[in-house]
């Protein structure tokens, strides 16, 4: 607090903004690096511990001032009490949790023995995401398709890193293209697929209030796109786990 009293003190050239505030240096250093910070980018090599924790500090003040404008009573309205600091904790600790945790641990294992896997597996993971437009949630599975090549991890990662791709504000064809990227990191697999089924609040809960639209997105890499027959047996995986758990 008292941290930030100064601040106001010292005002930064900047546009009037206060270096003072962890959430301004940490914008300025990022600019001044030239790293991207878009809704969907993971920041995590910006942050060190106890970062989080400042940053939920800095943005209660600025939810508080949302909800003043929006004109709603957060002194004597009971449930408007602590939202604002709710809010905070909500973006940063959950629903975009995934732009500032690092990369999940996936410790790979070497696939390279003489009965080696070969074939195709297919993992079906539960996404959350939030559209970056309106922020409203996006729900959905993706379904991860790879050829296994010199490295495995465990089932669950594929999962895992899935989820910290989707834990930030995305466009669905952008949360696709994530997904396939960091699992051919993780994995070093060129062949890999991923195909996105989701909802969309955006639609739903606004704009044209549809409740059922589904949009689908797929993104093939190496042999799921070249060879036709890579491609046809991840659909058939697809449609294999749709009959057996449906969305
Ligand atoms: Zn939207």
């Amino acid at each position: 607090m008292t941290n930030k009293e100064t601040g106001l003190d010292a005002m930064a050239g900047d546009g009037g903004y206060q270096e003072s505030y962890l959430g301004d240096h940490l914008r300025f250093k990022m600019k001044r690096e030239g790293k991207r910070f878009w809704a969907g980018d993971n920041i995590s090599e910006y942050l060190h511990e106890g970062d989080i924790e400042k940053l939920i500090d800095e943005a209660t003040p600025a939810f508080e001032k949302v909800l003043d404008s929006l004109l709603i009573d957060r002194e004597t309205d009971p449930n408007s009490k602590g939202t604002a600091r709710r809010l905070a904790k909500m973006y940063f600790n959950e629903i975009m949790a995934g732009r500032y945790d690092p990369a999940p641990d996936a410790t790979a294992f070497p696939n390279d023995s003489q009965d080696r896997y070969e074939g195709m597996l297919v993992v079906r993971s539960e996404l959350r995401s939030m559209c970056s437009h309106h922020h409203q949630p996006v729900t959905g599975v993706a379904y991860i398709g790879i050829i296994a090549a010199q490295k495995l991890i465990g089932l669950s990662k594929y999962t895992r890193i899935a989820q910290w791709c989707a834990r930030r504000g995305t466009l669905q064809e952008e949360l696709a293209n994530d997904i396939a990227r960091e699992i051919m990191k993780a994995t070093d697999a060129t062949d890999v697929g991923v195909y996105v089924q989701a909802v969309h609040g955006c639609c739903e809960n606004r704009g044209i209030m549809a409740h059922s639209s589904l949009t689908q997105t797929t993104v093939l890499k190496g042999s799921f796109k070249d060879d036709p027959g890579t491609k046809k047996e991840f659909f058939d995986n697809i449609k294999l786990q749709q009959d057996f758990a449906p969305r």
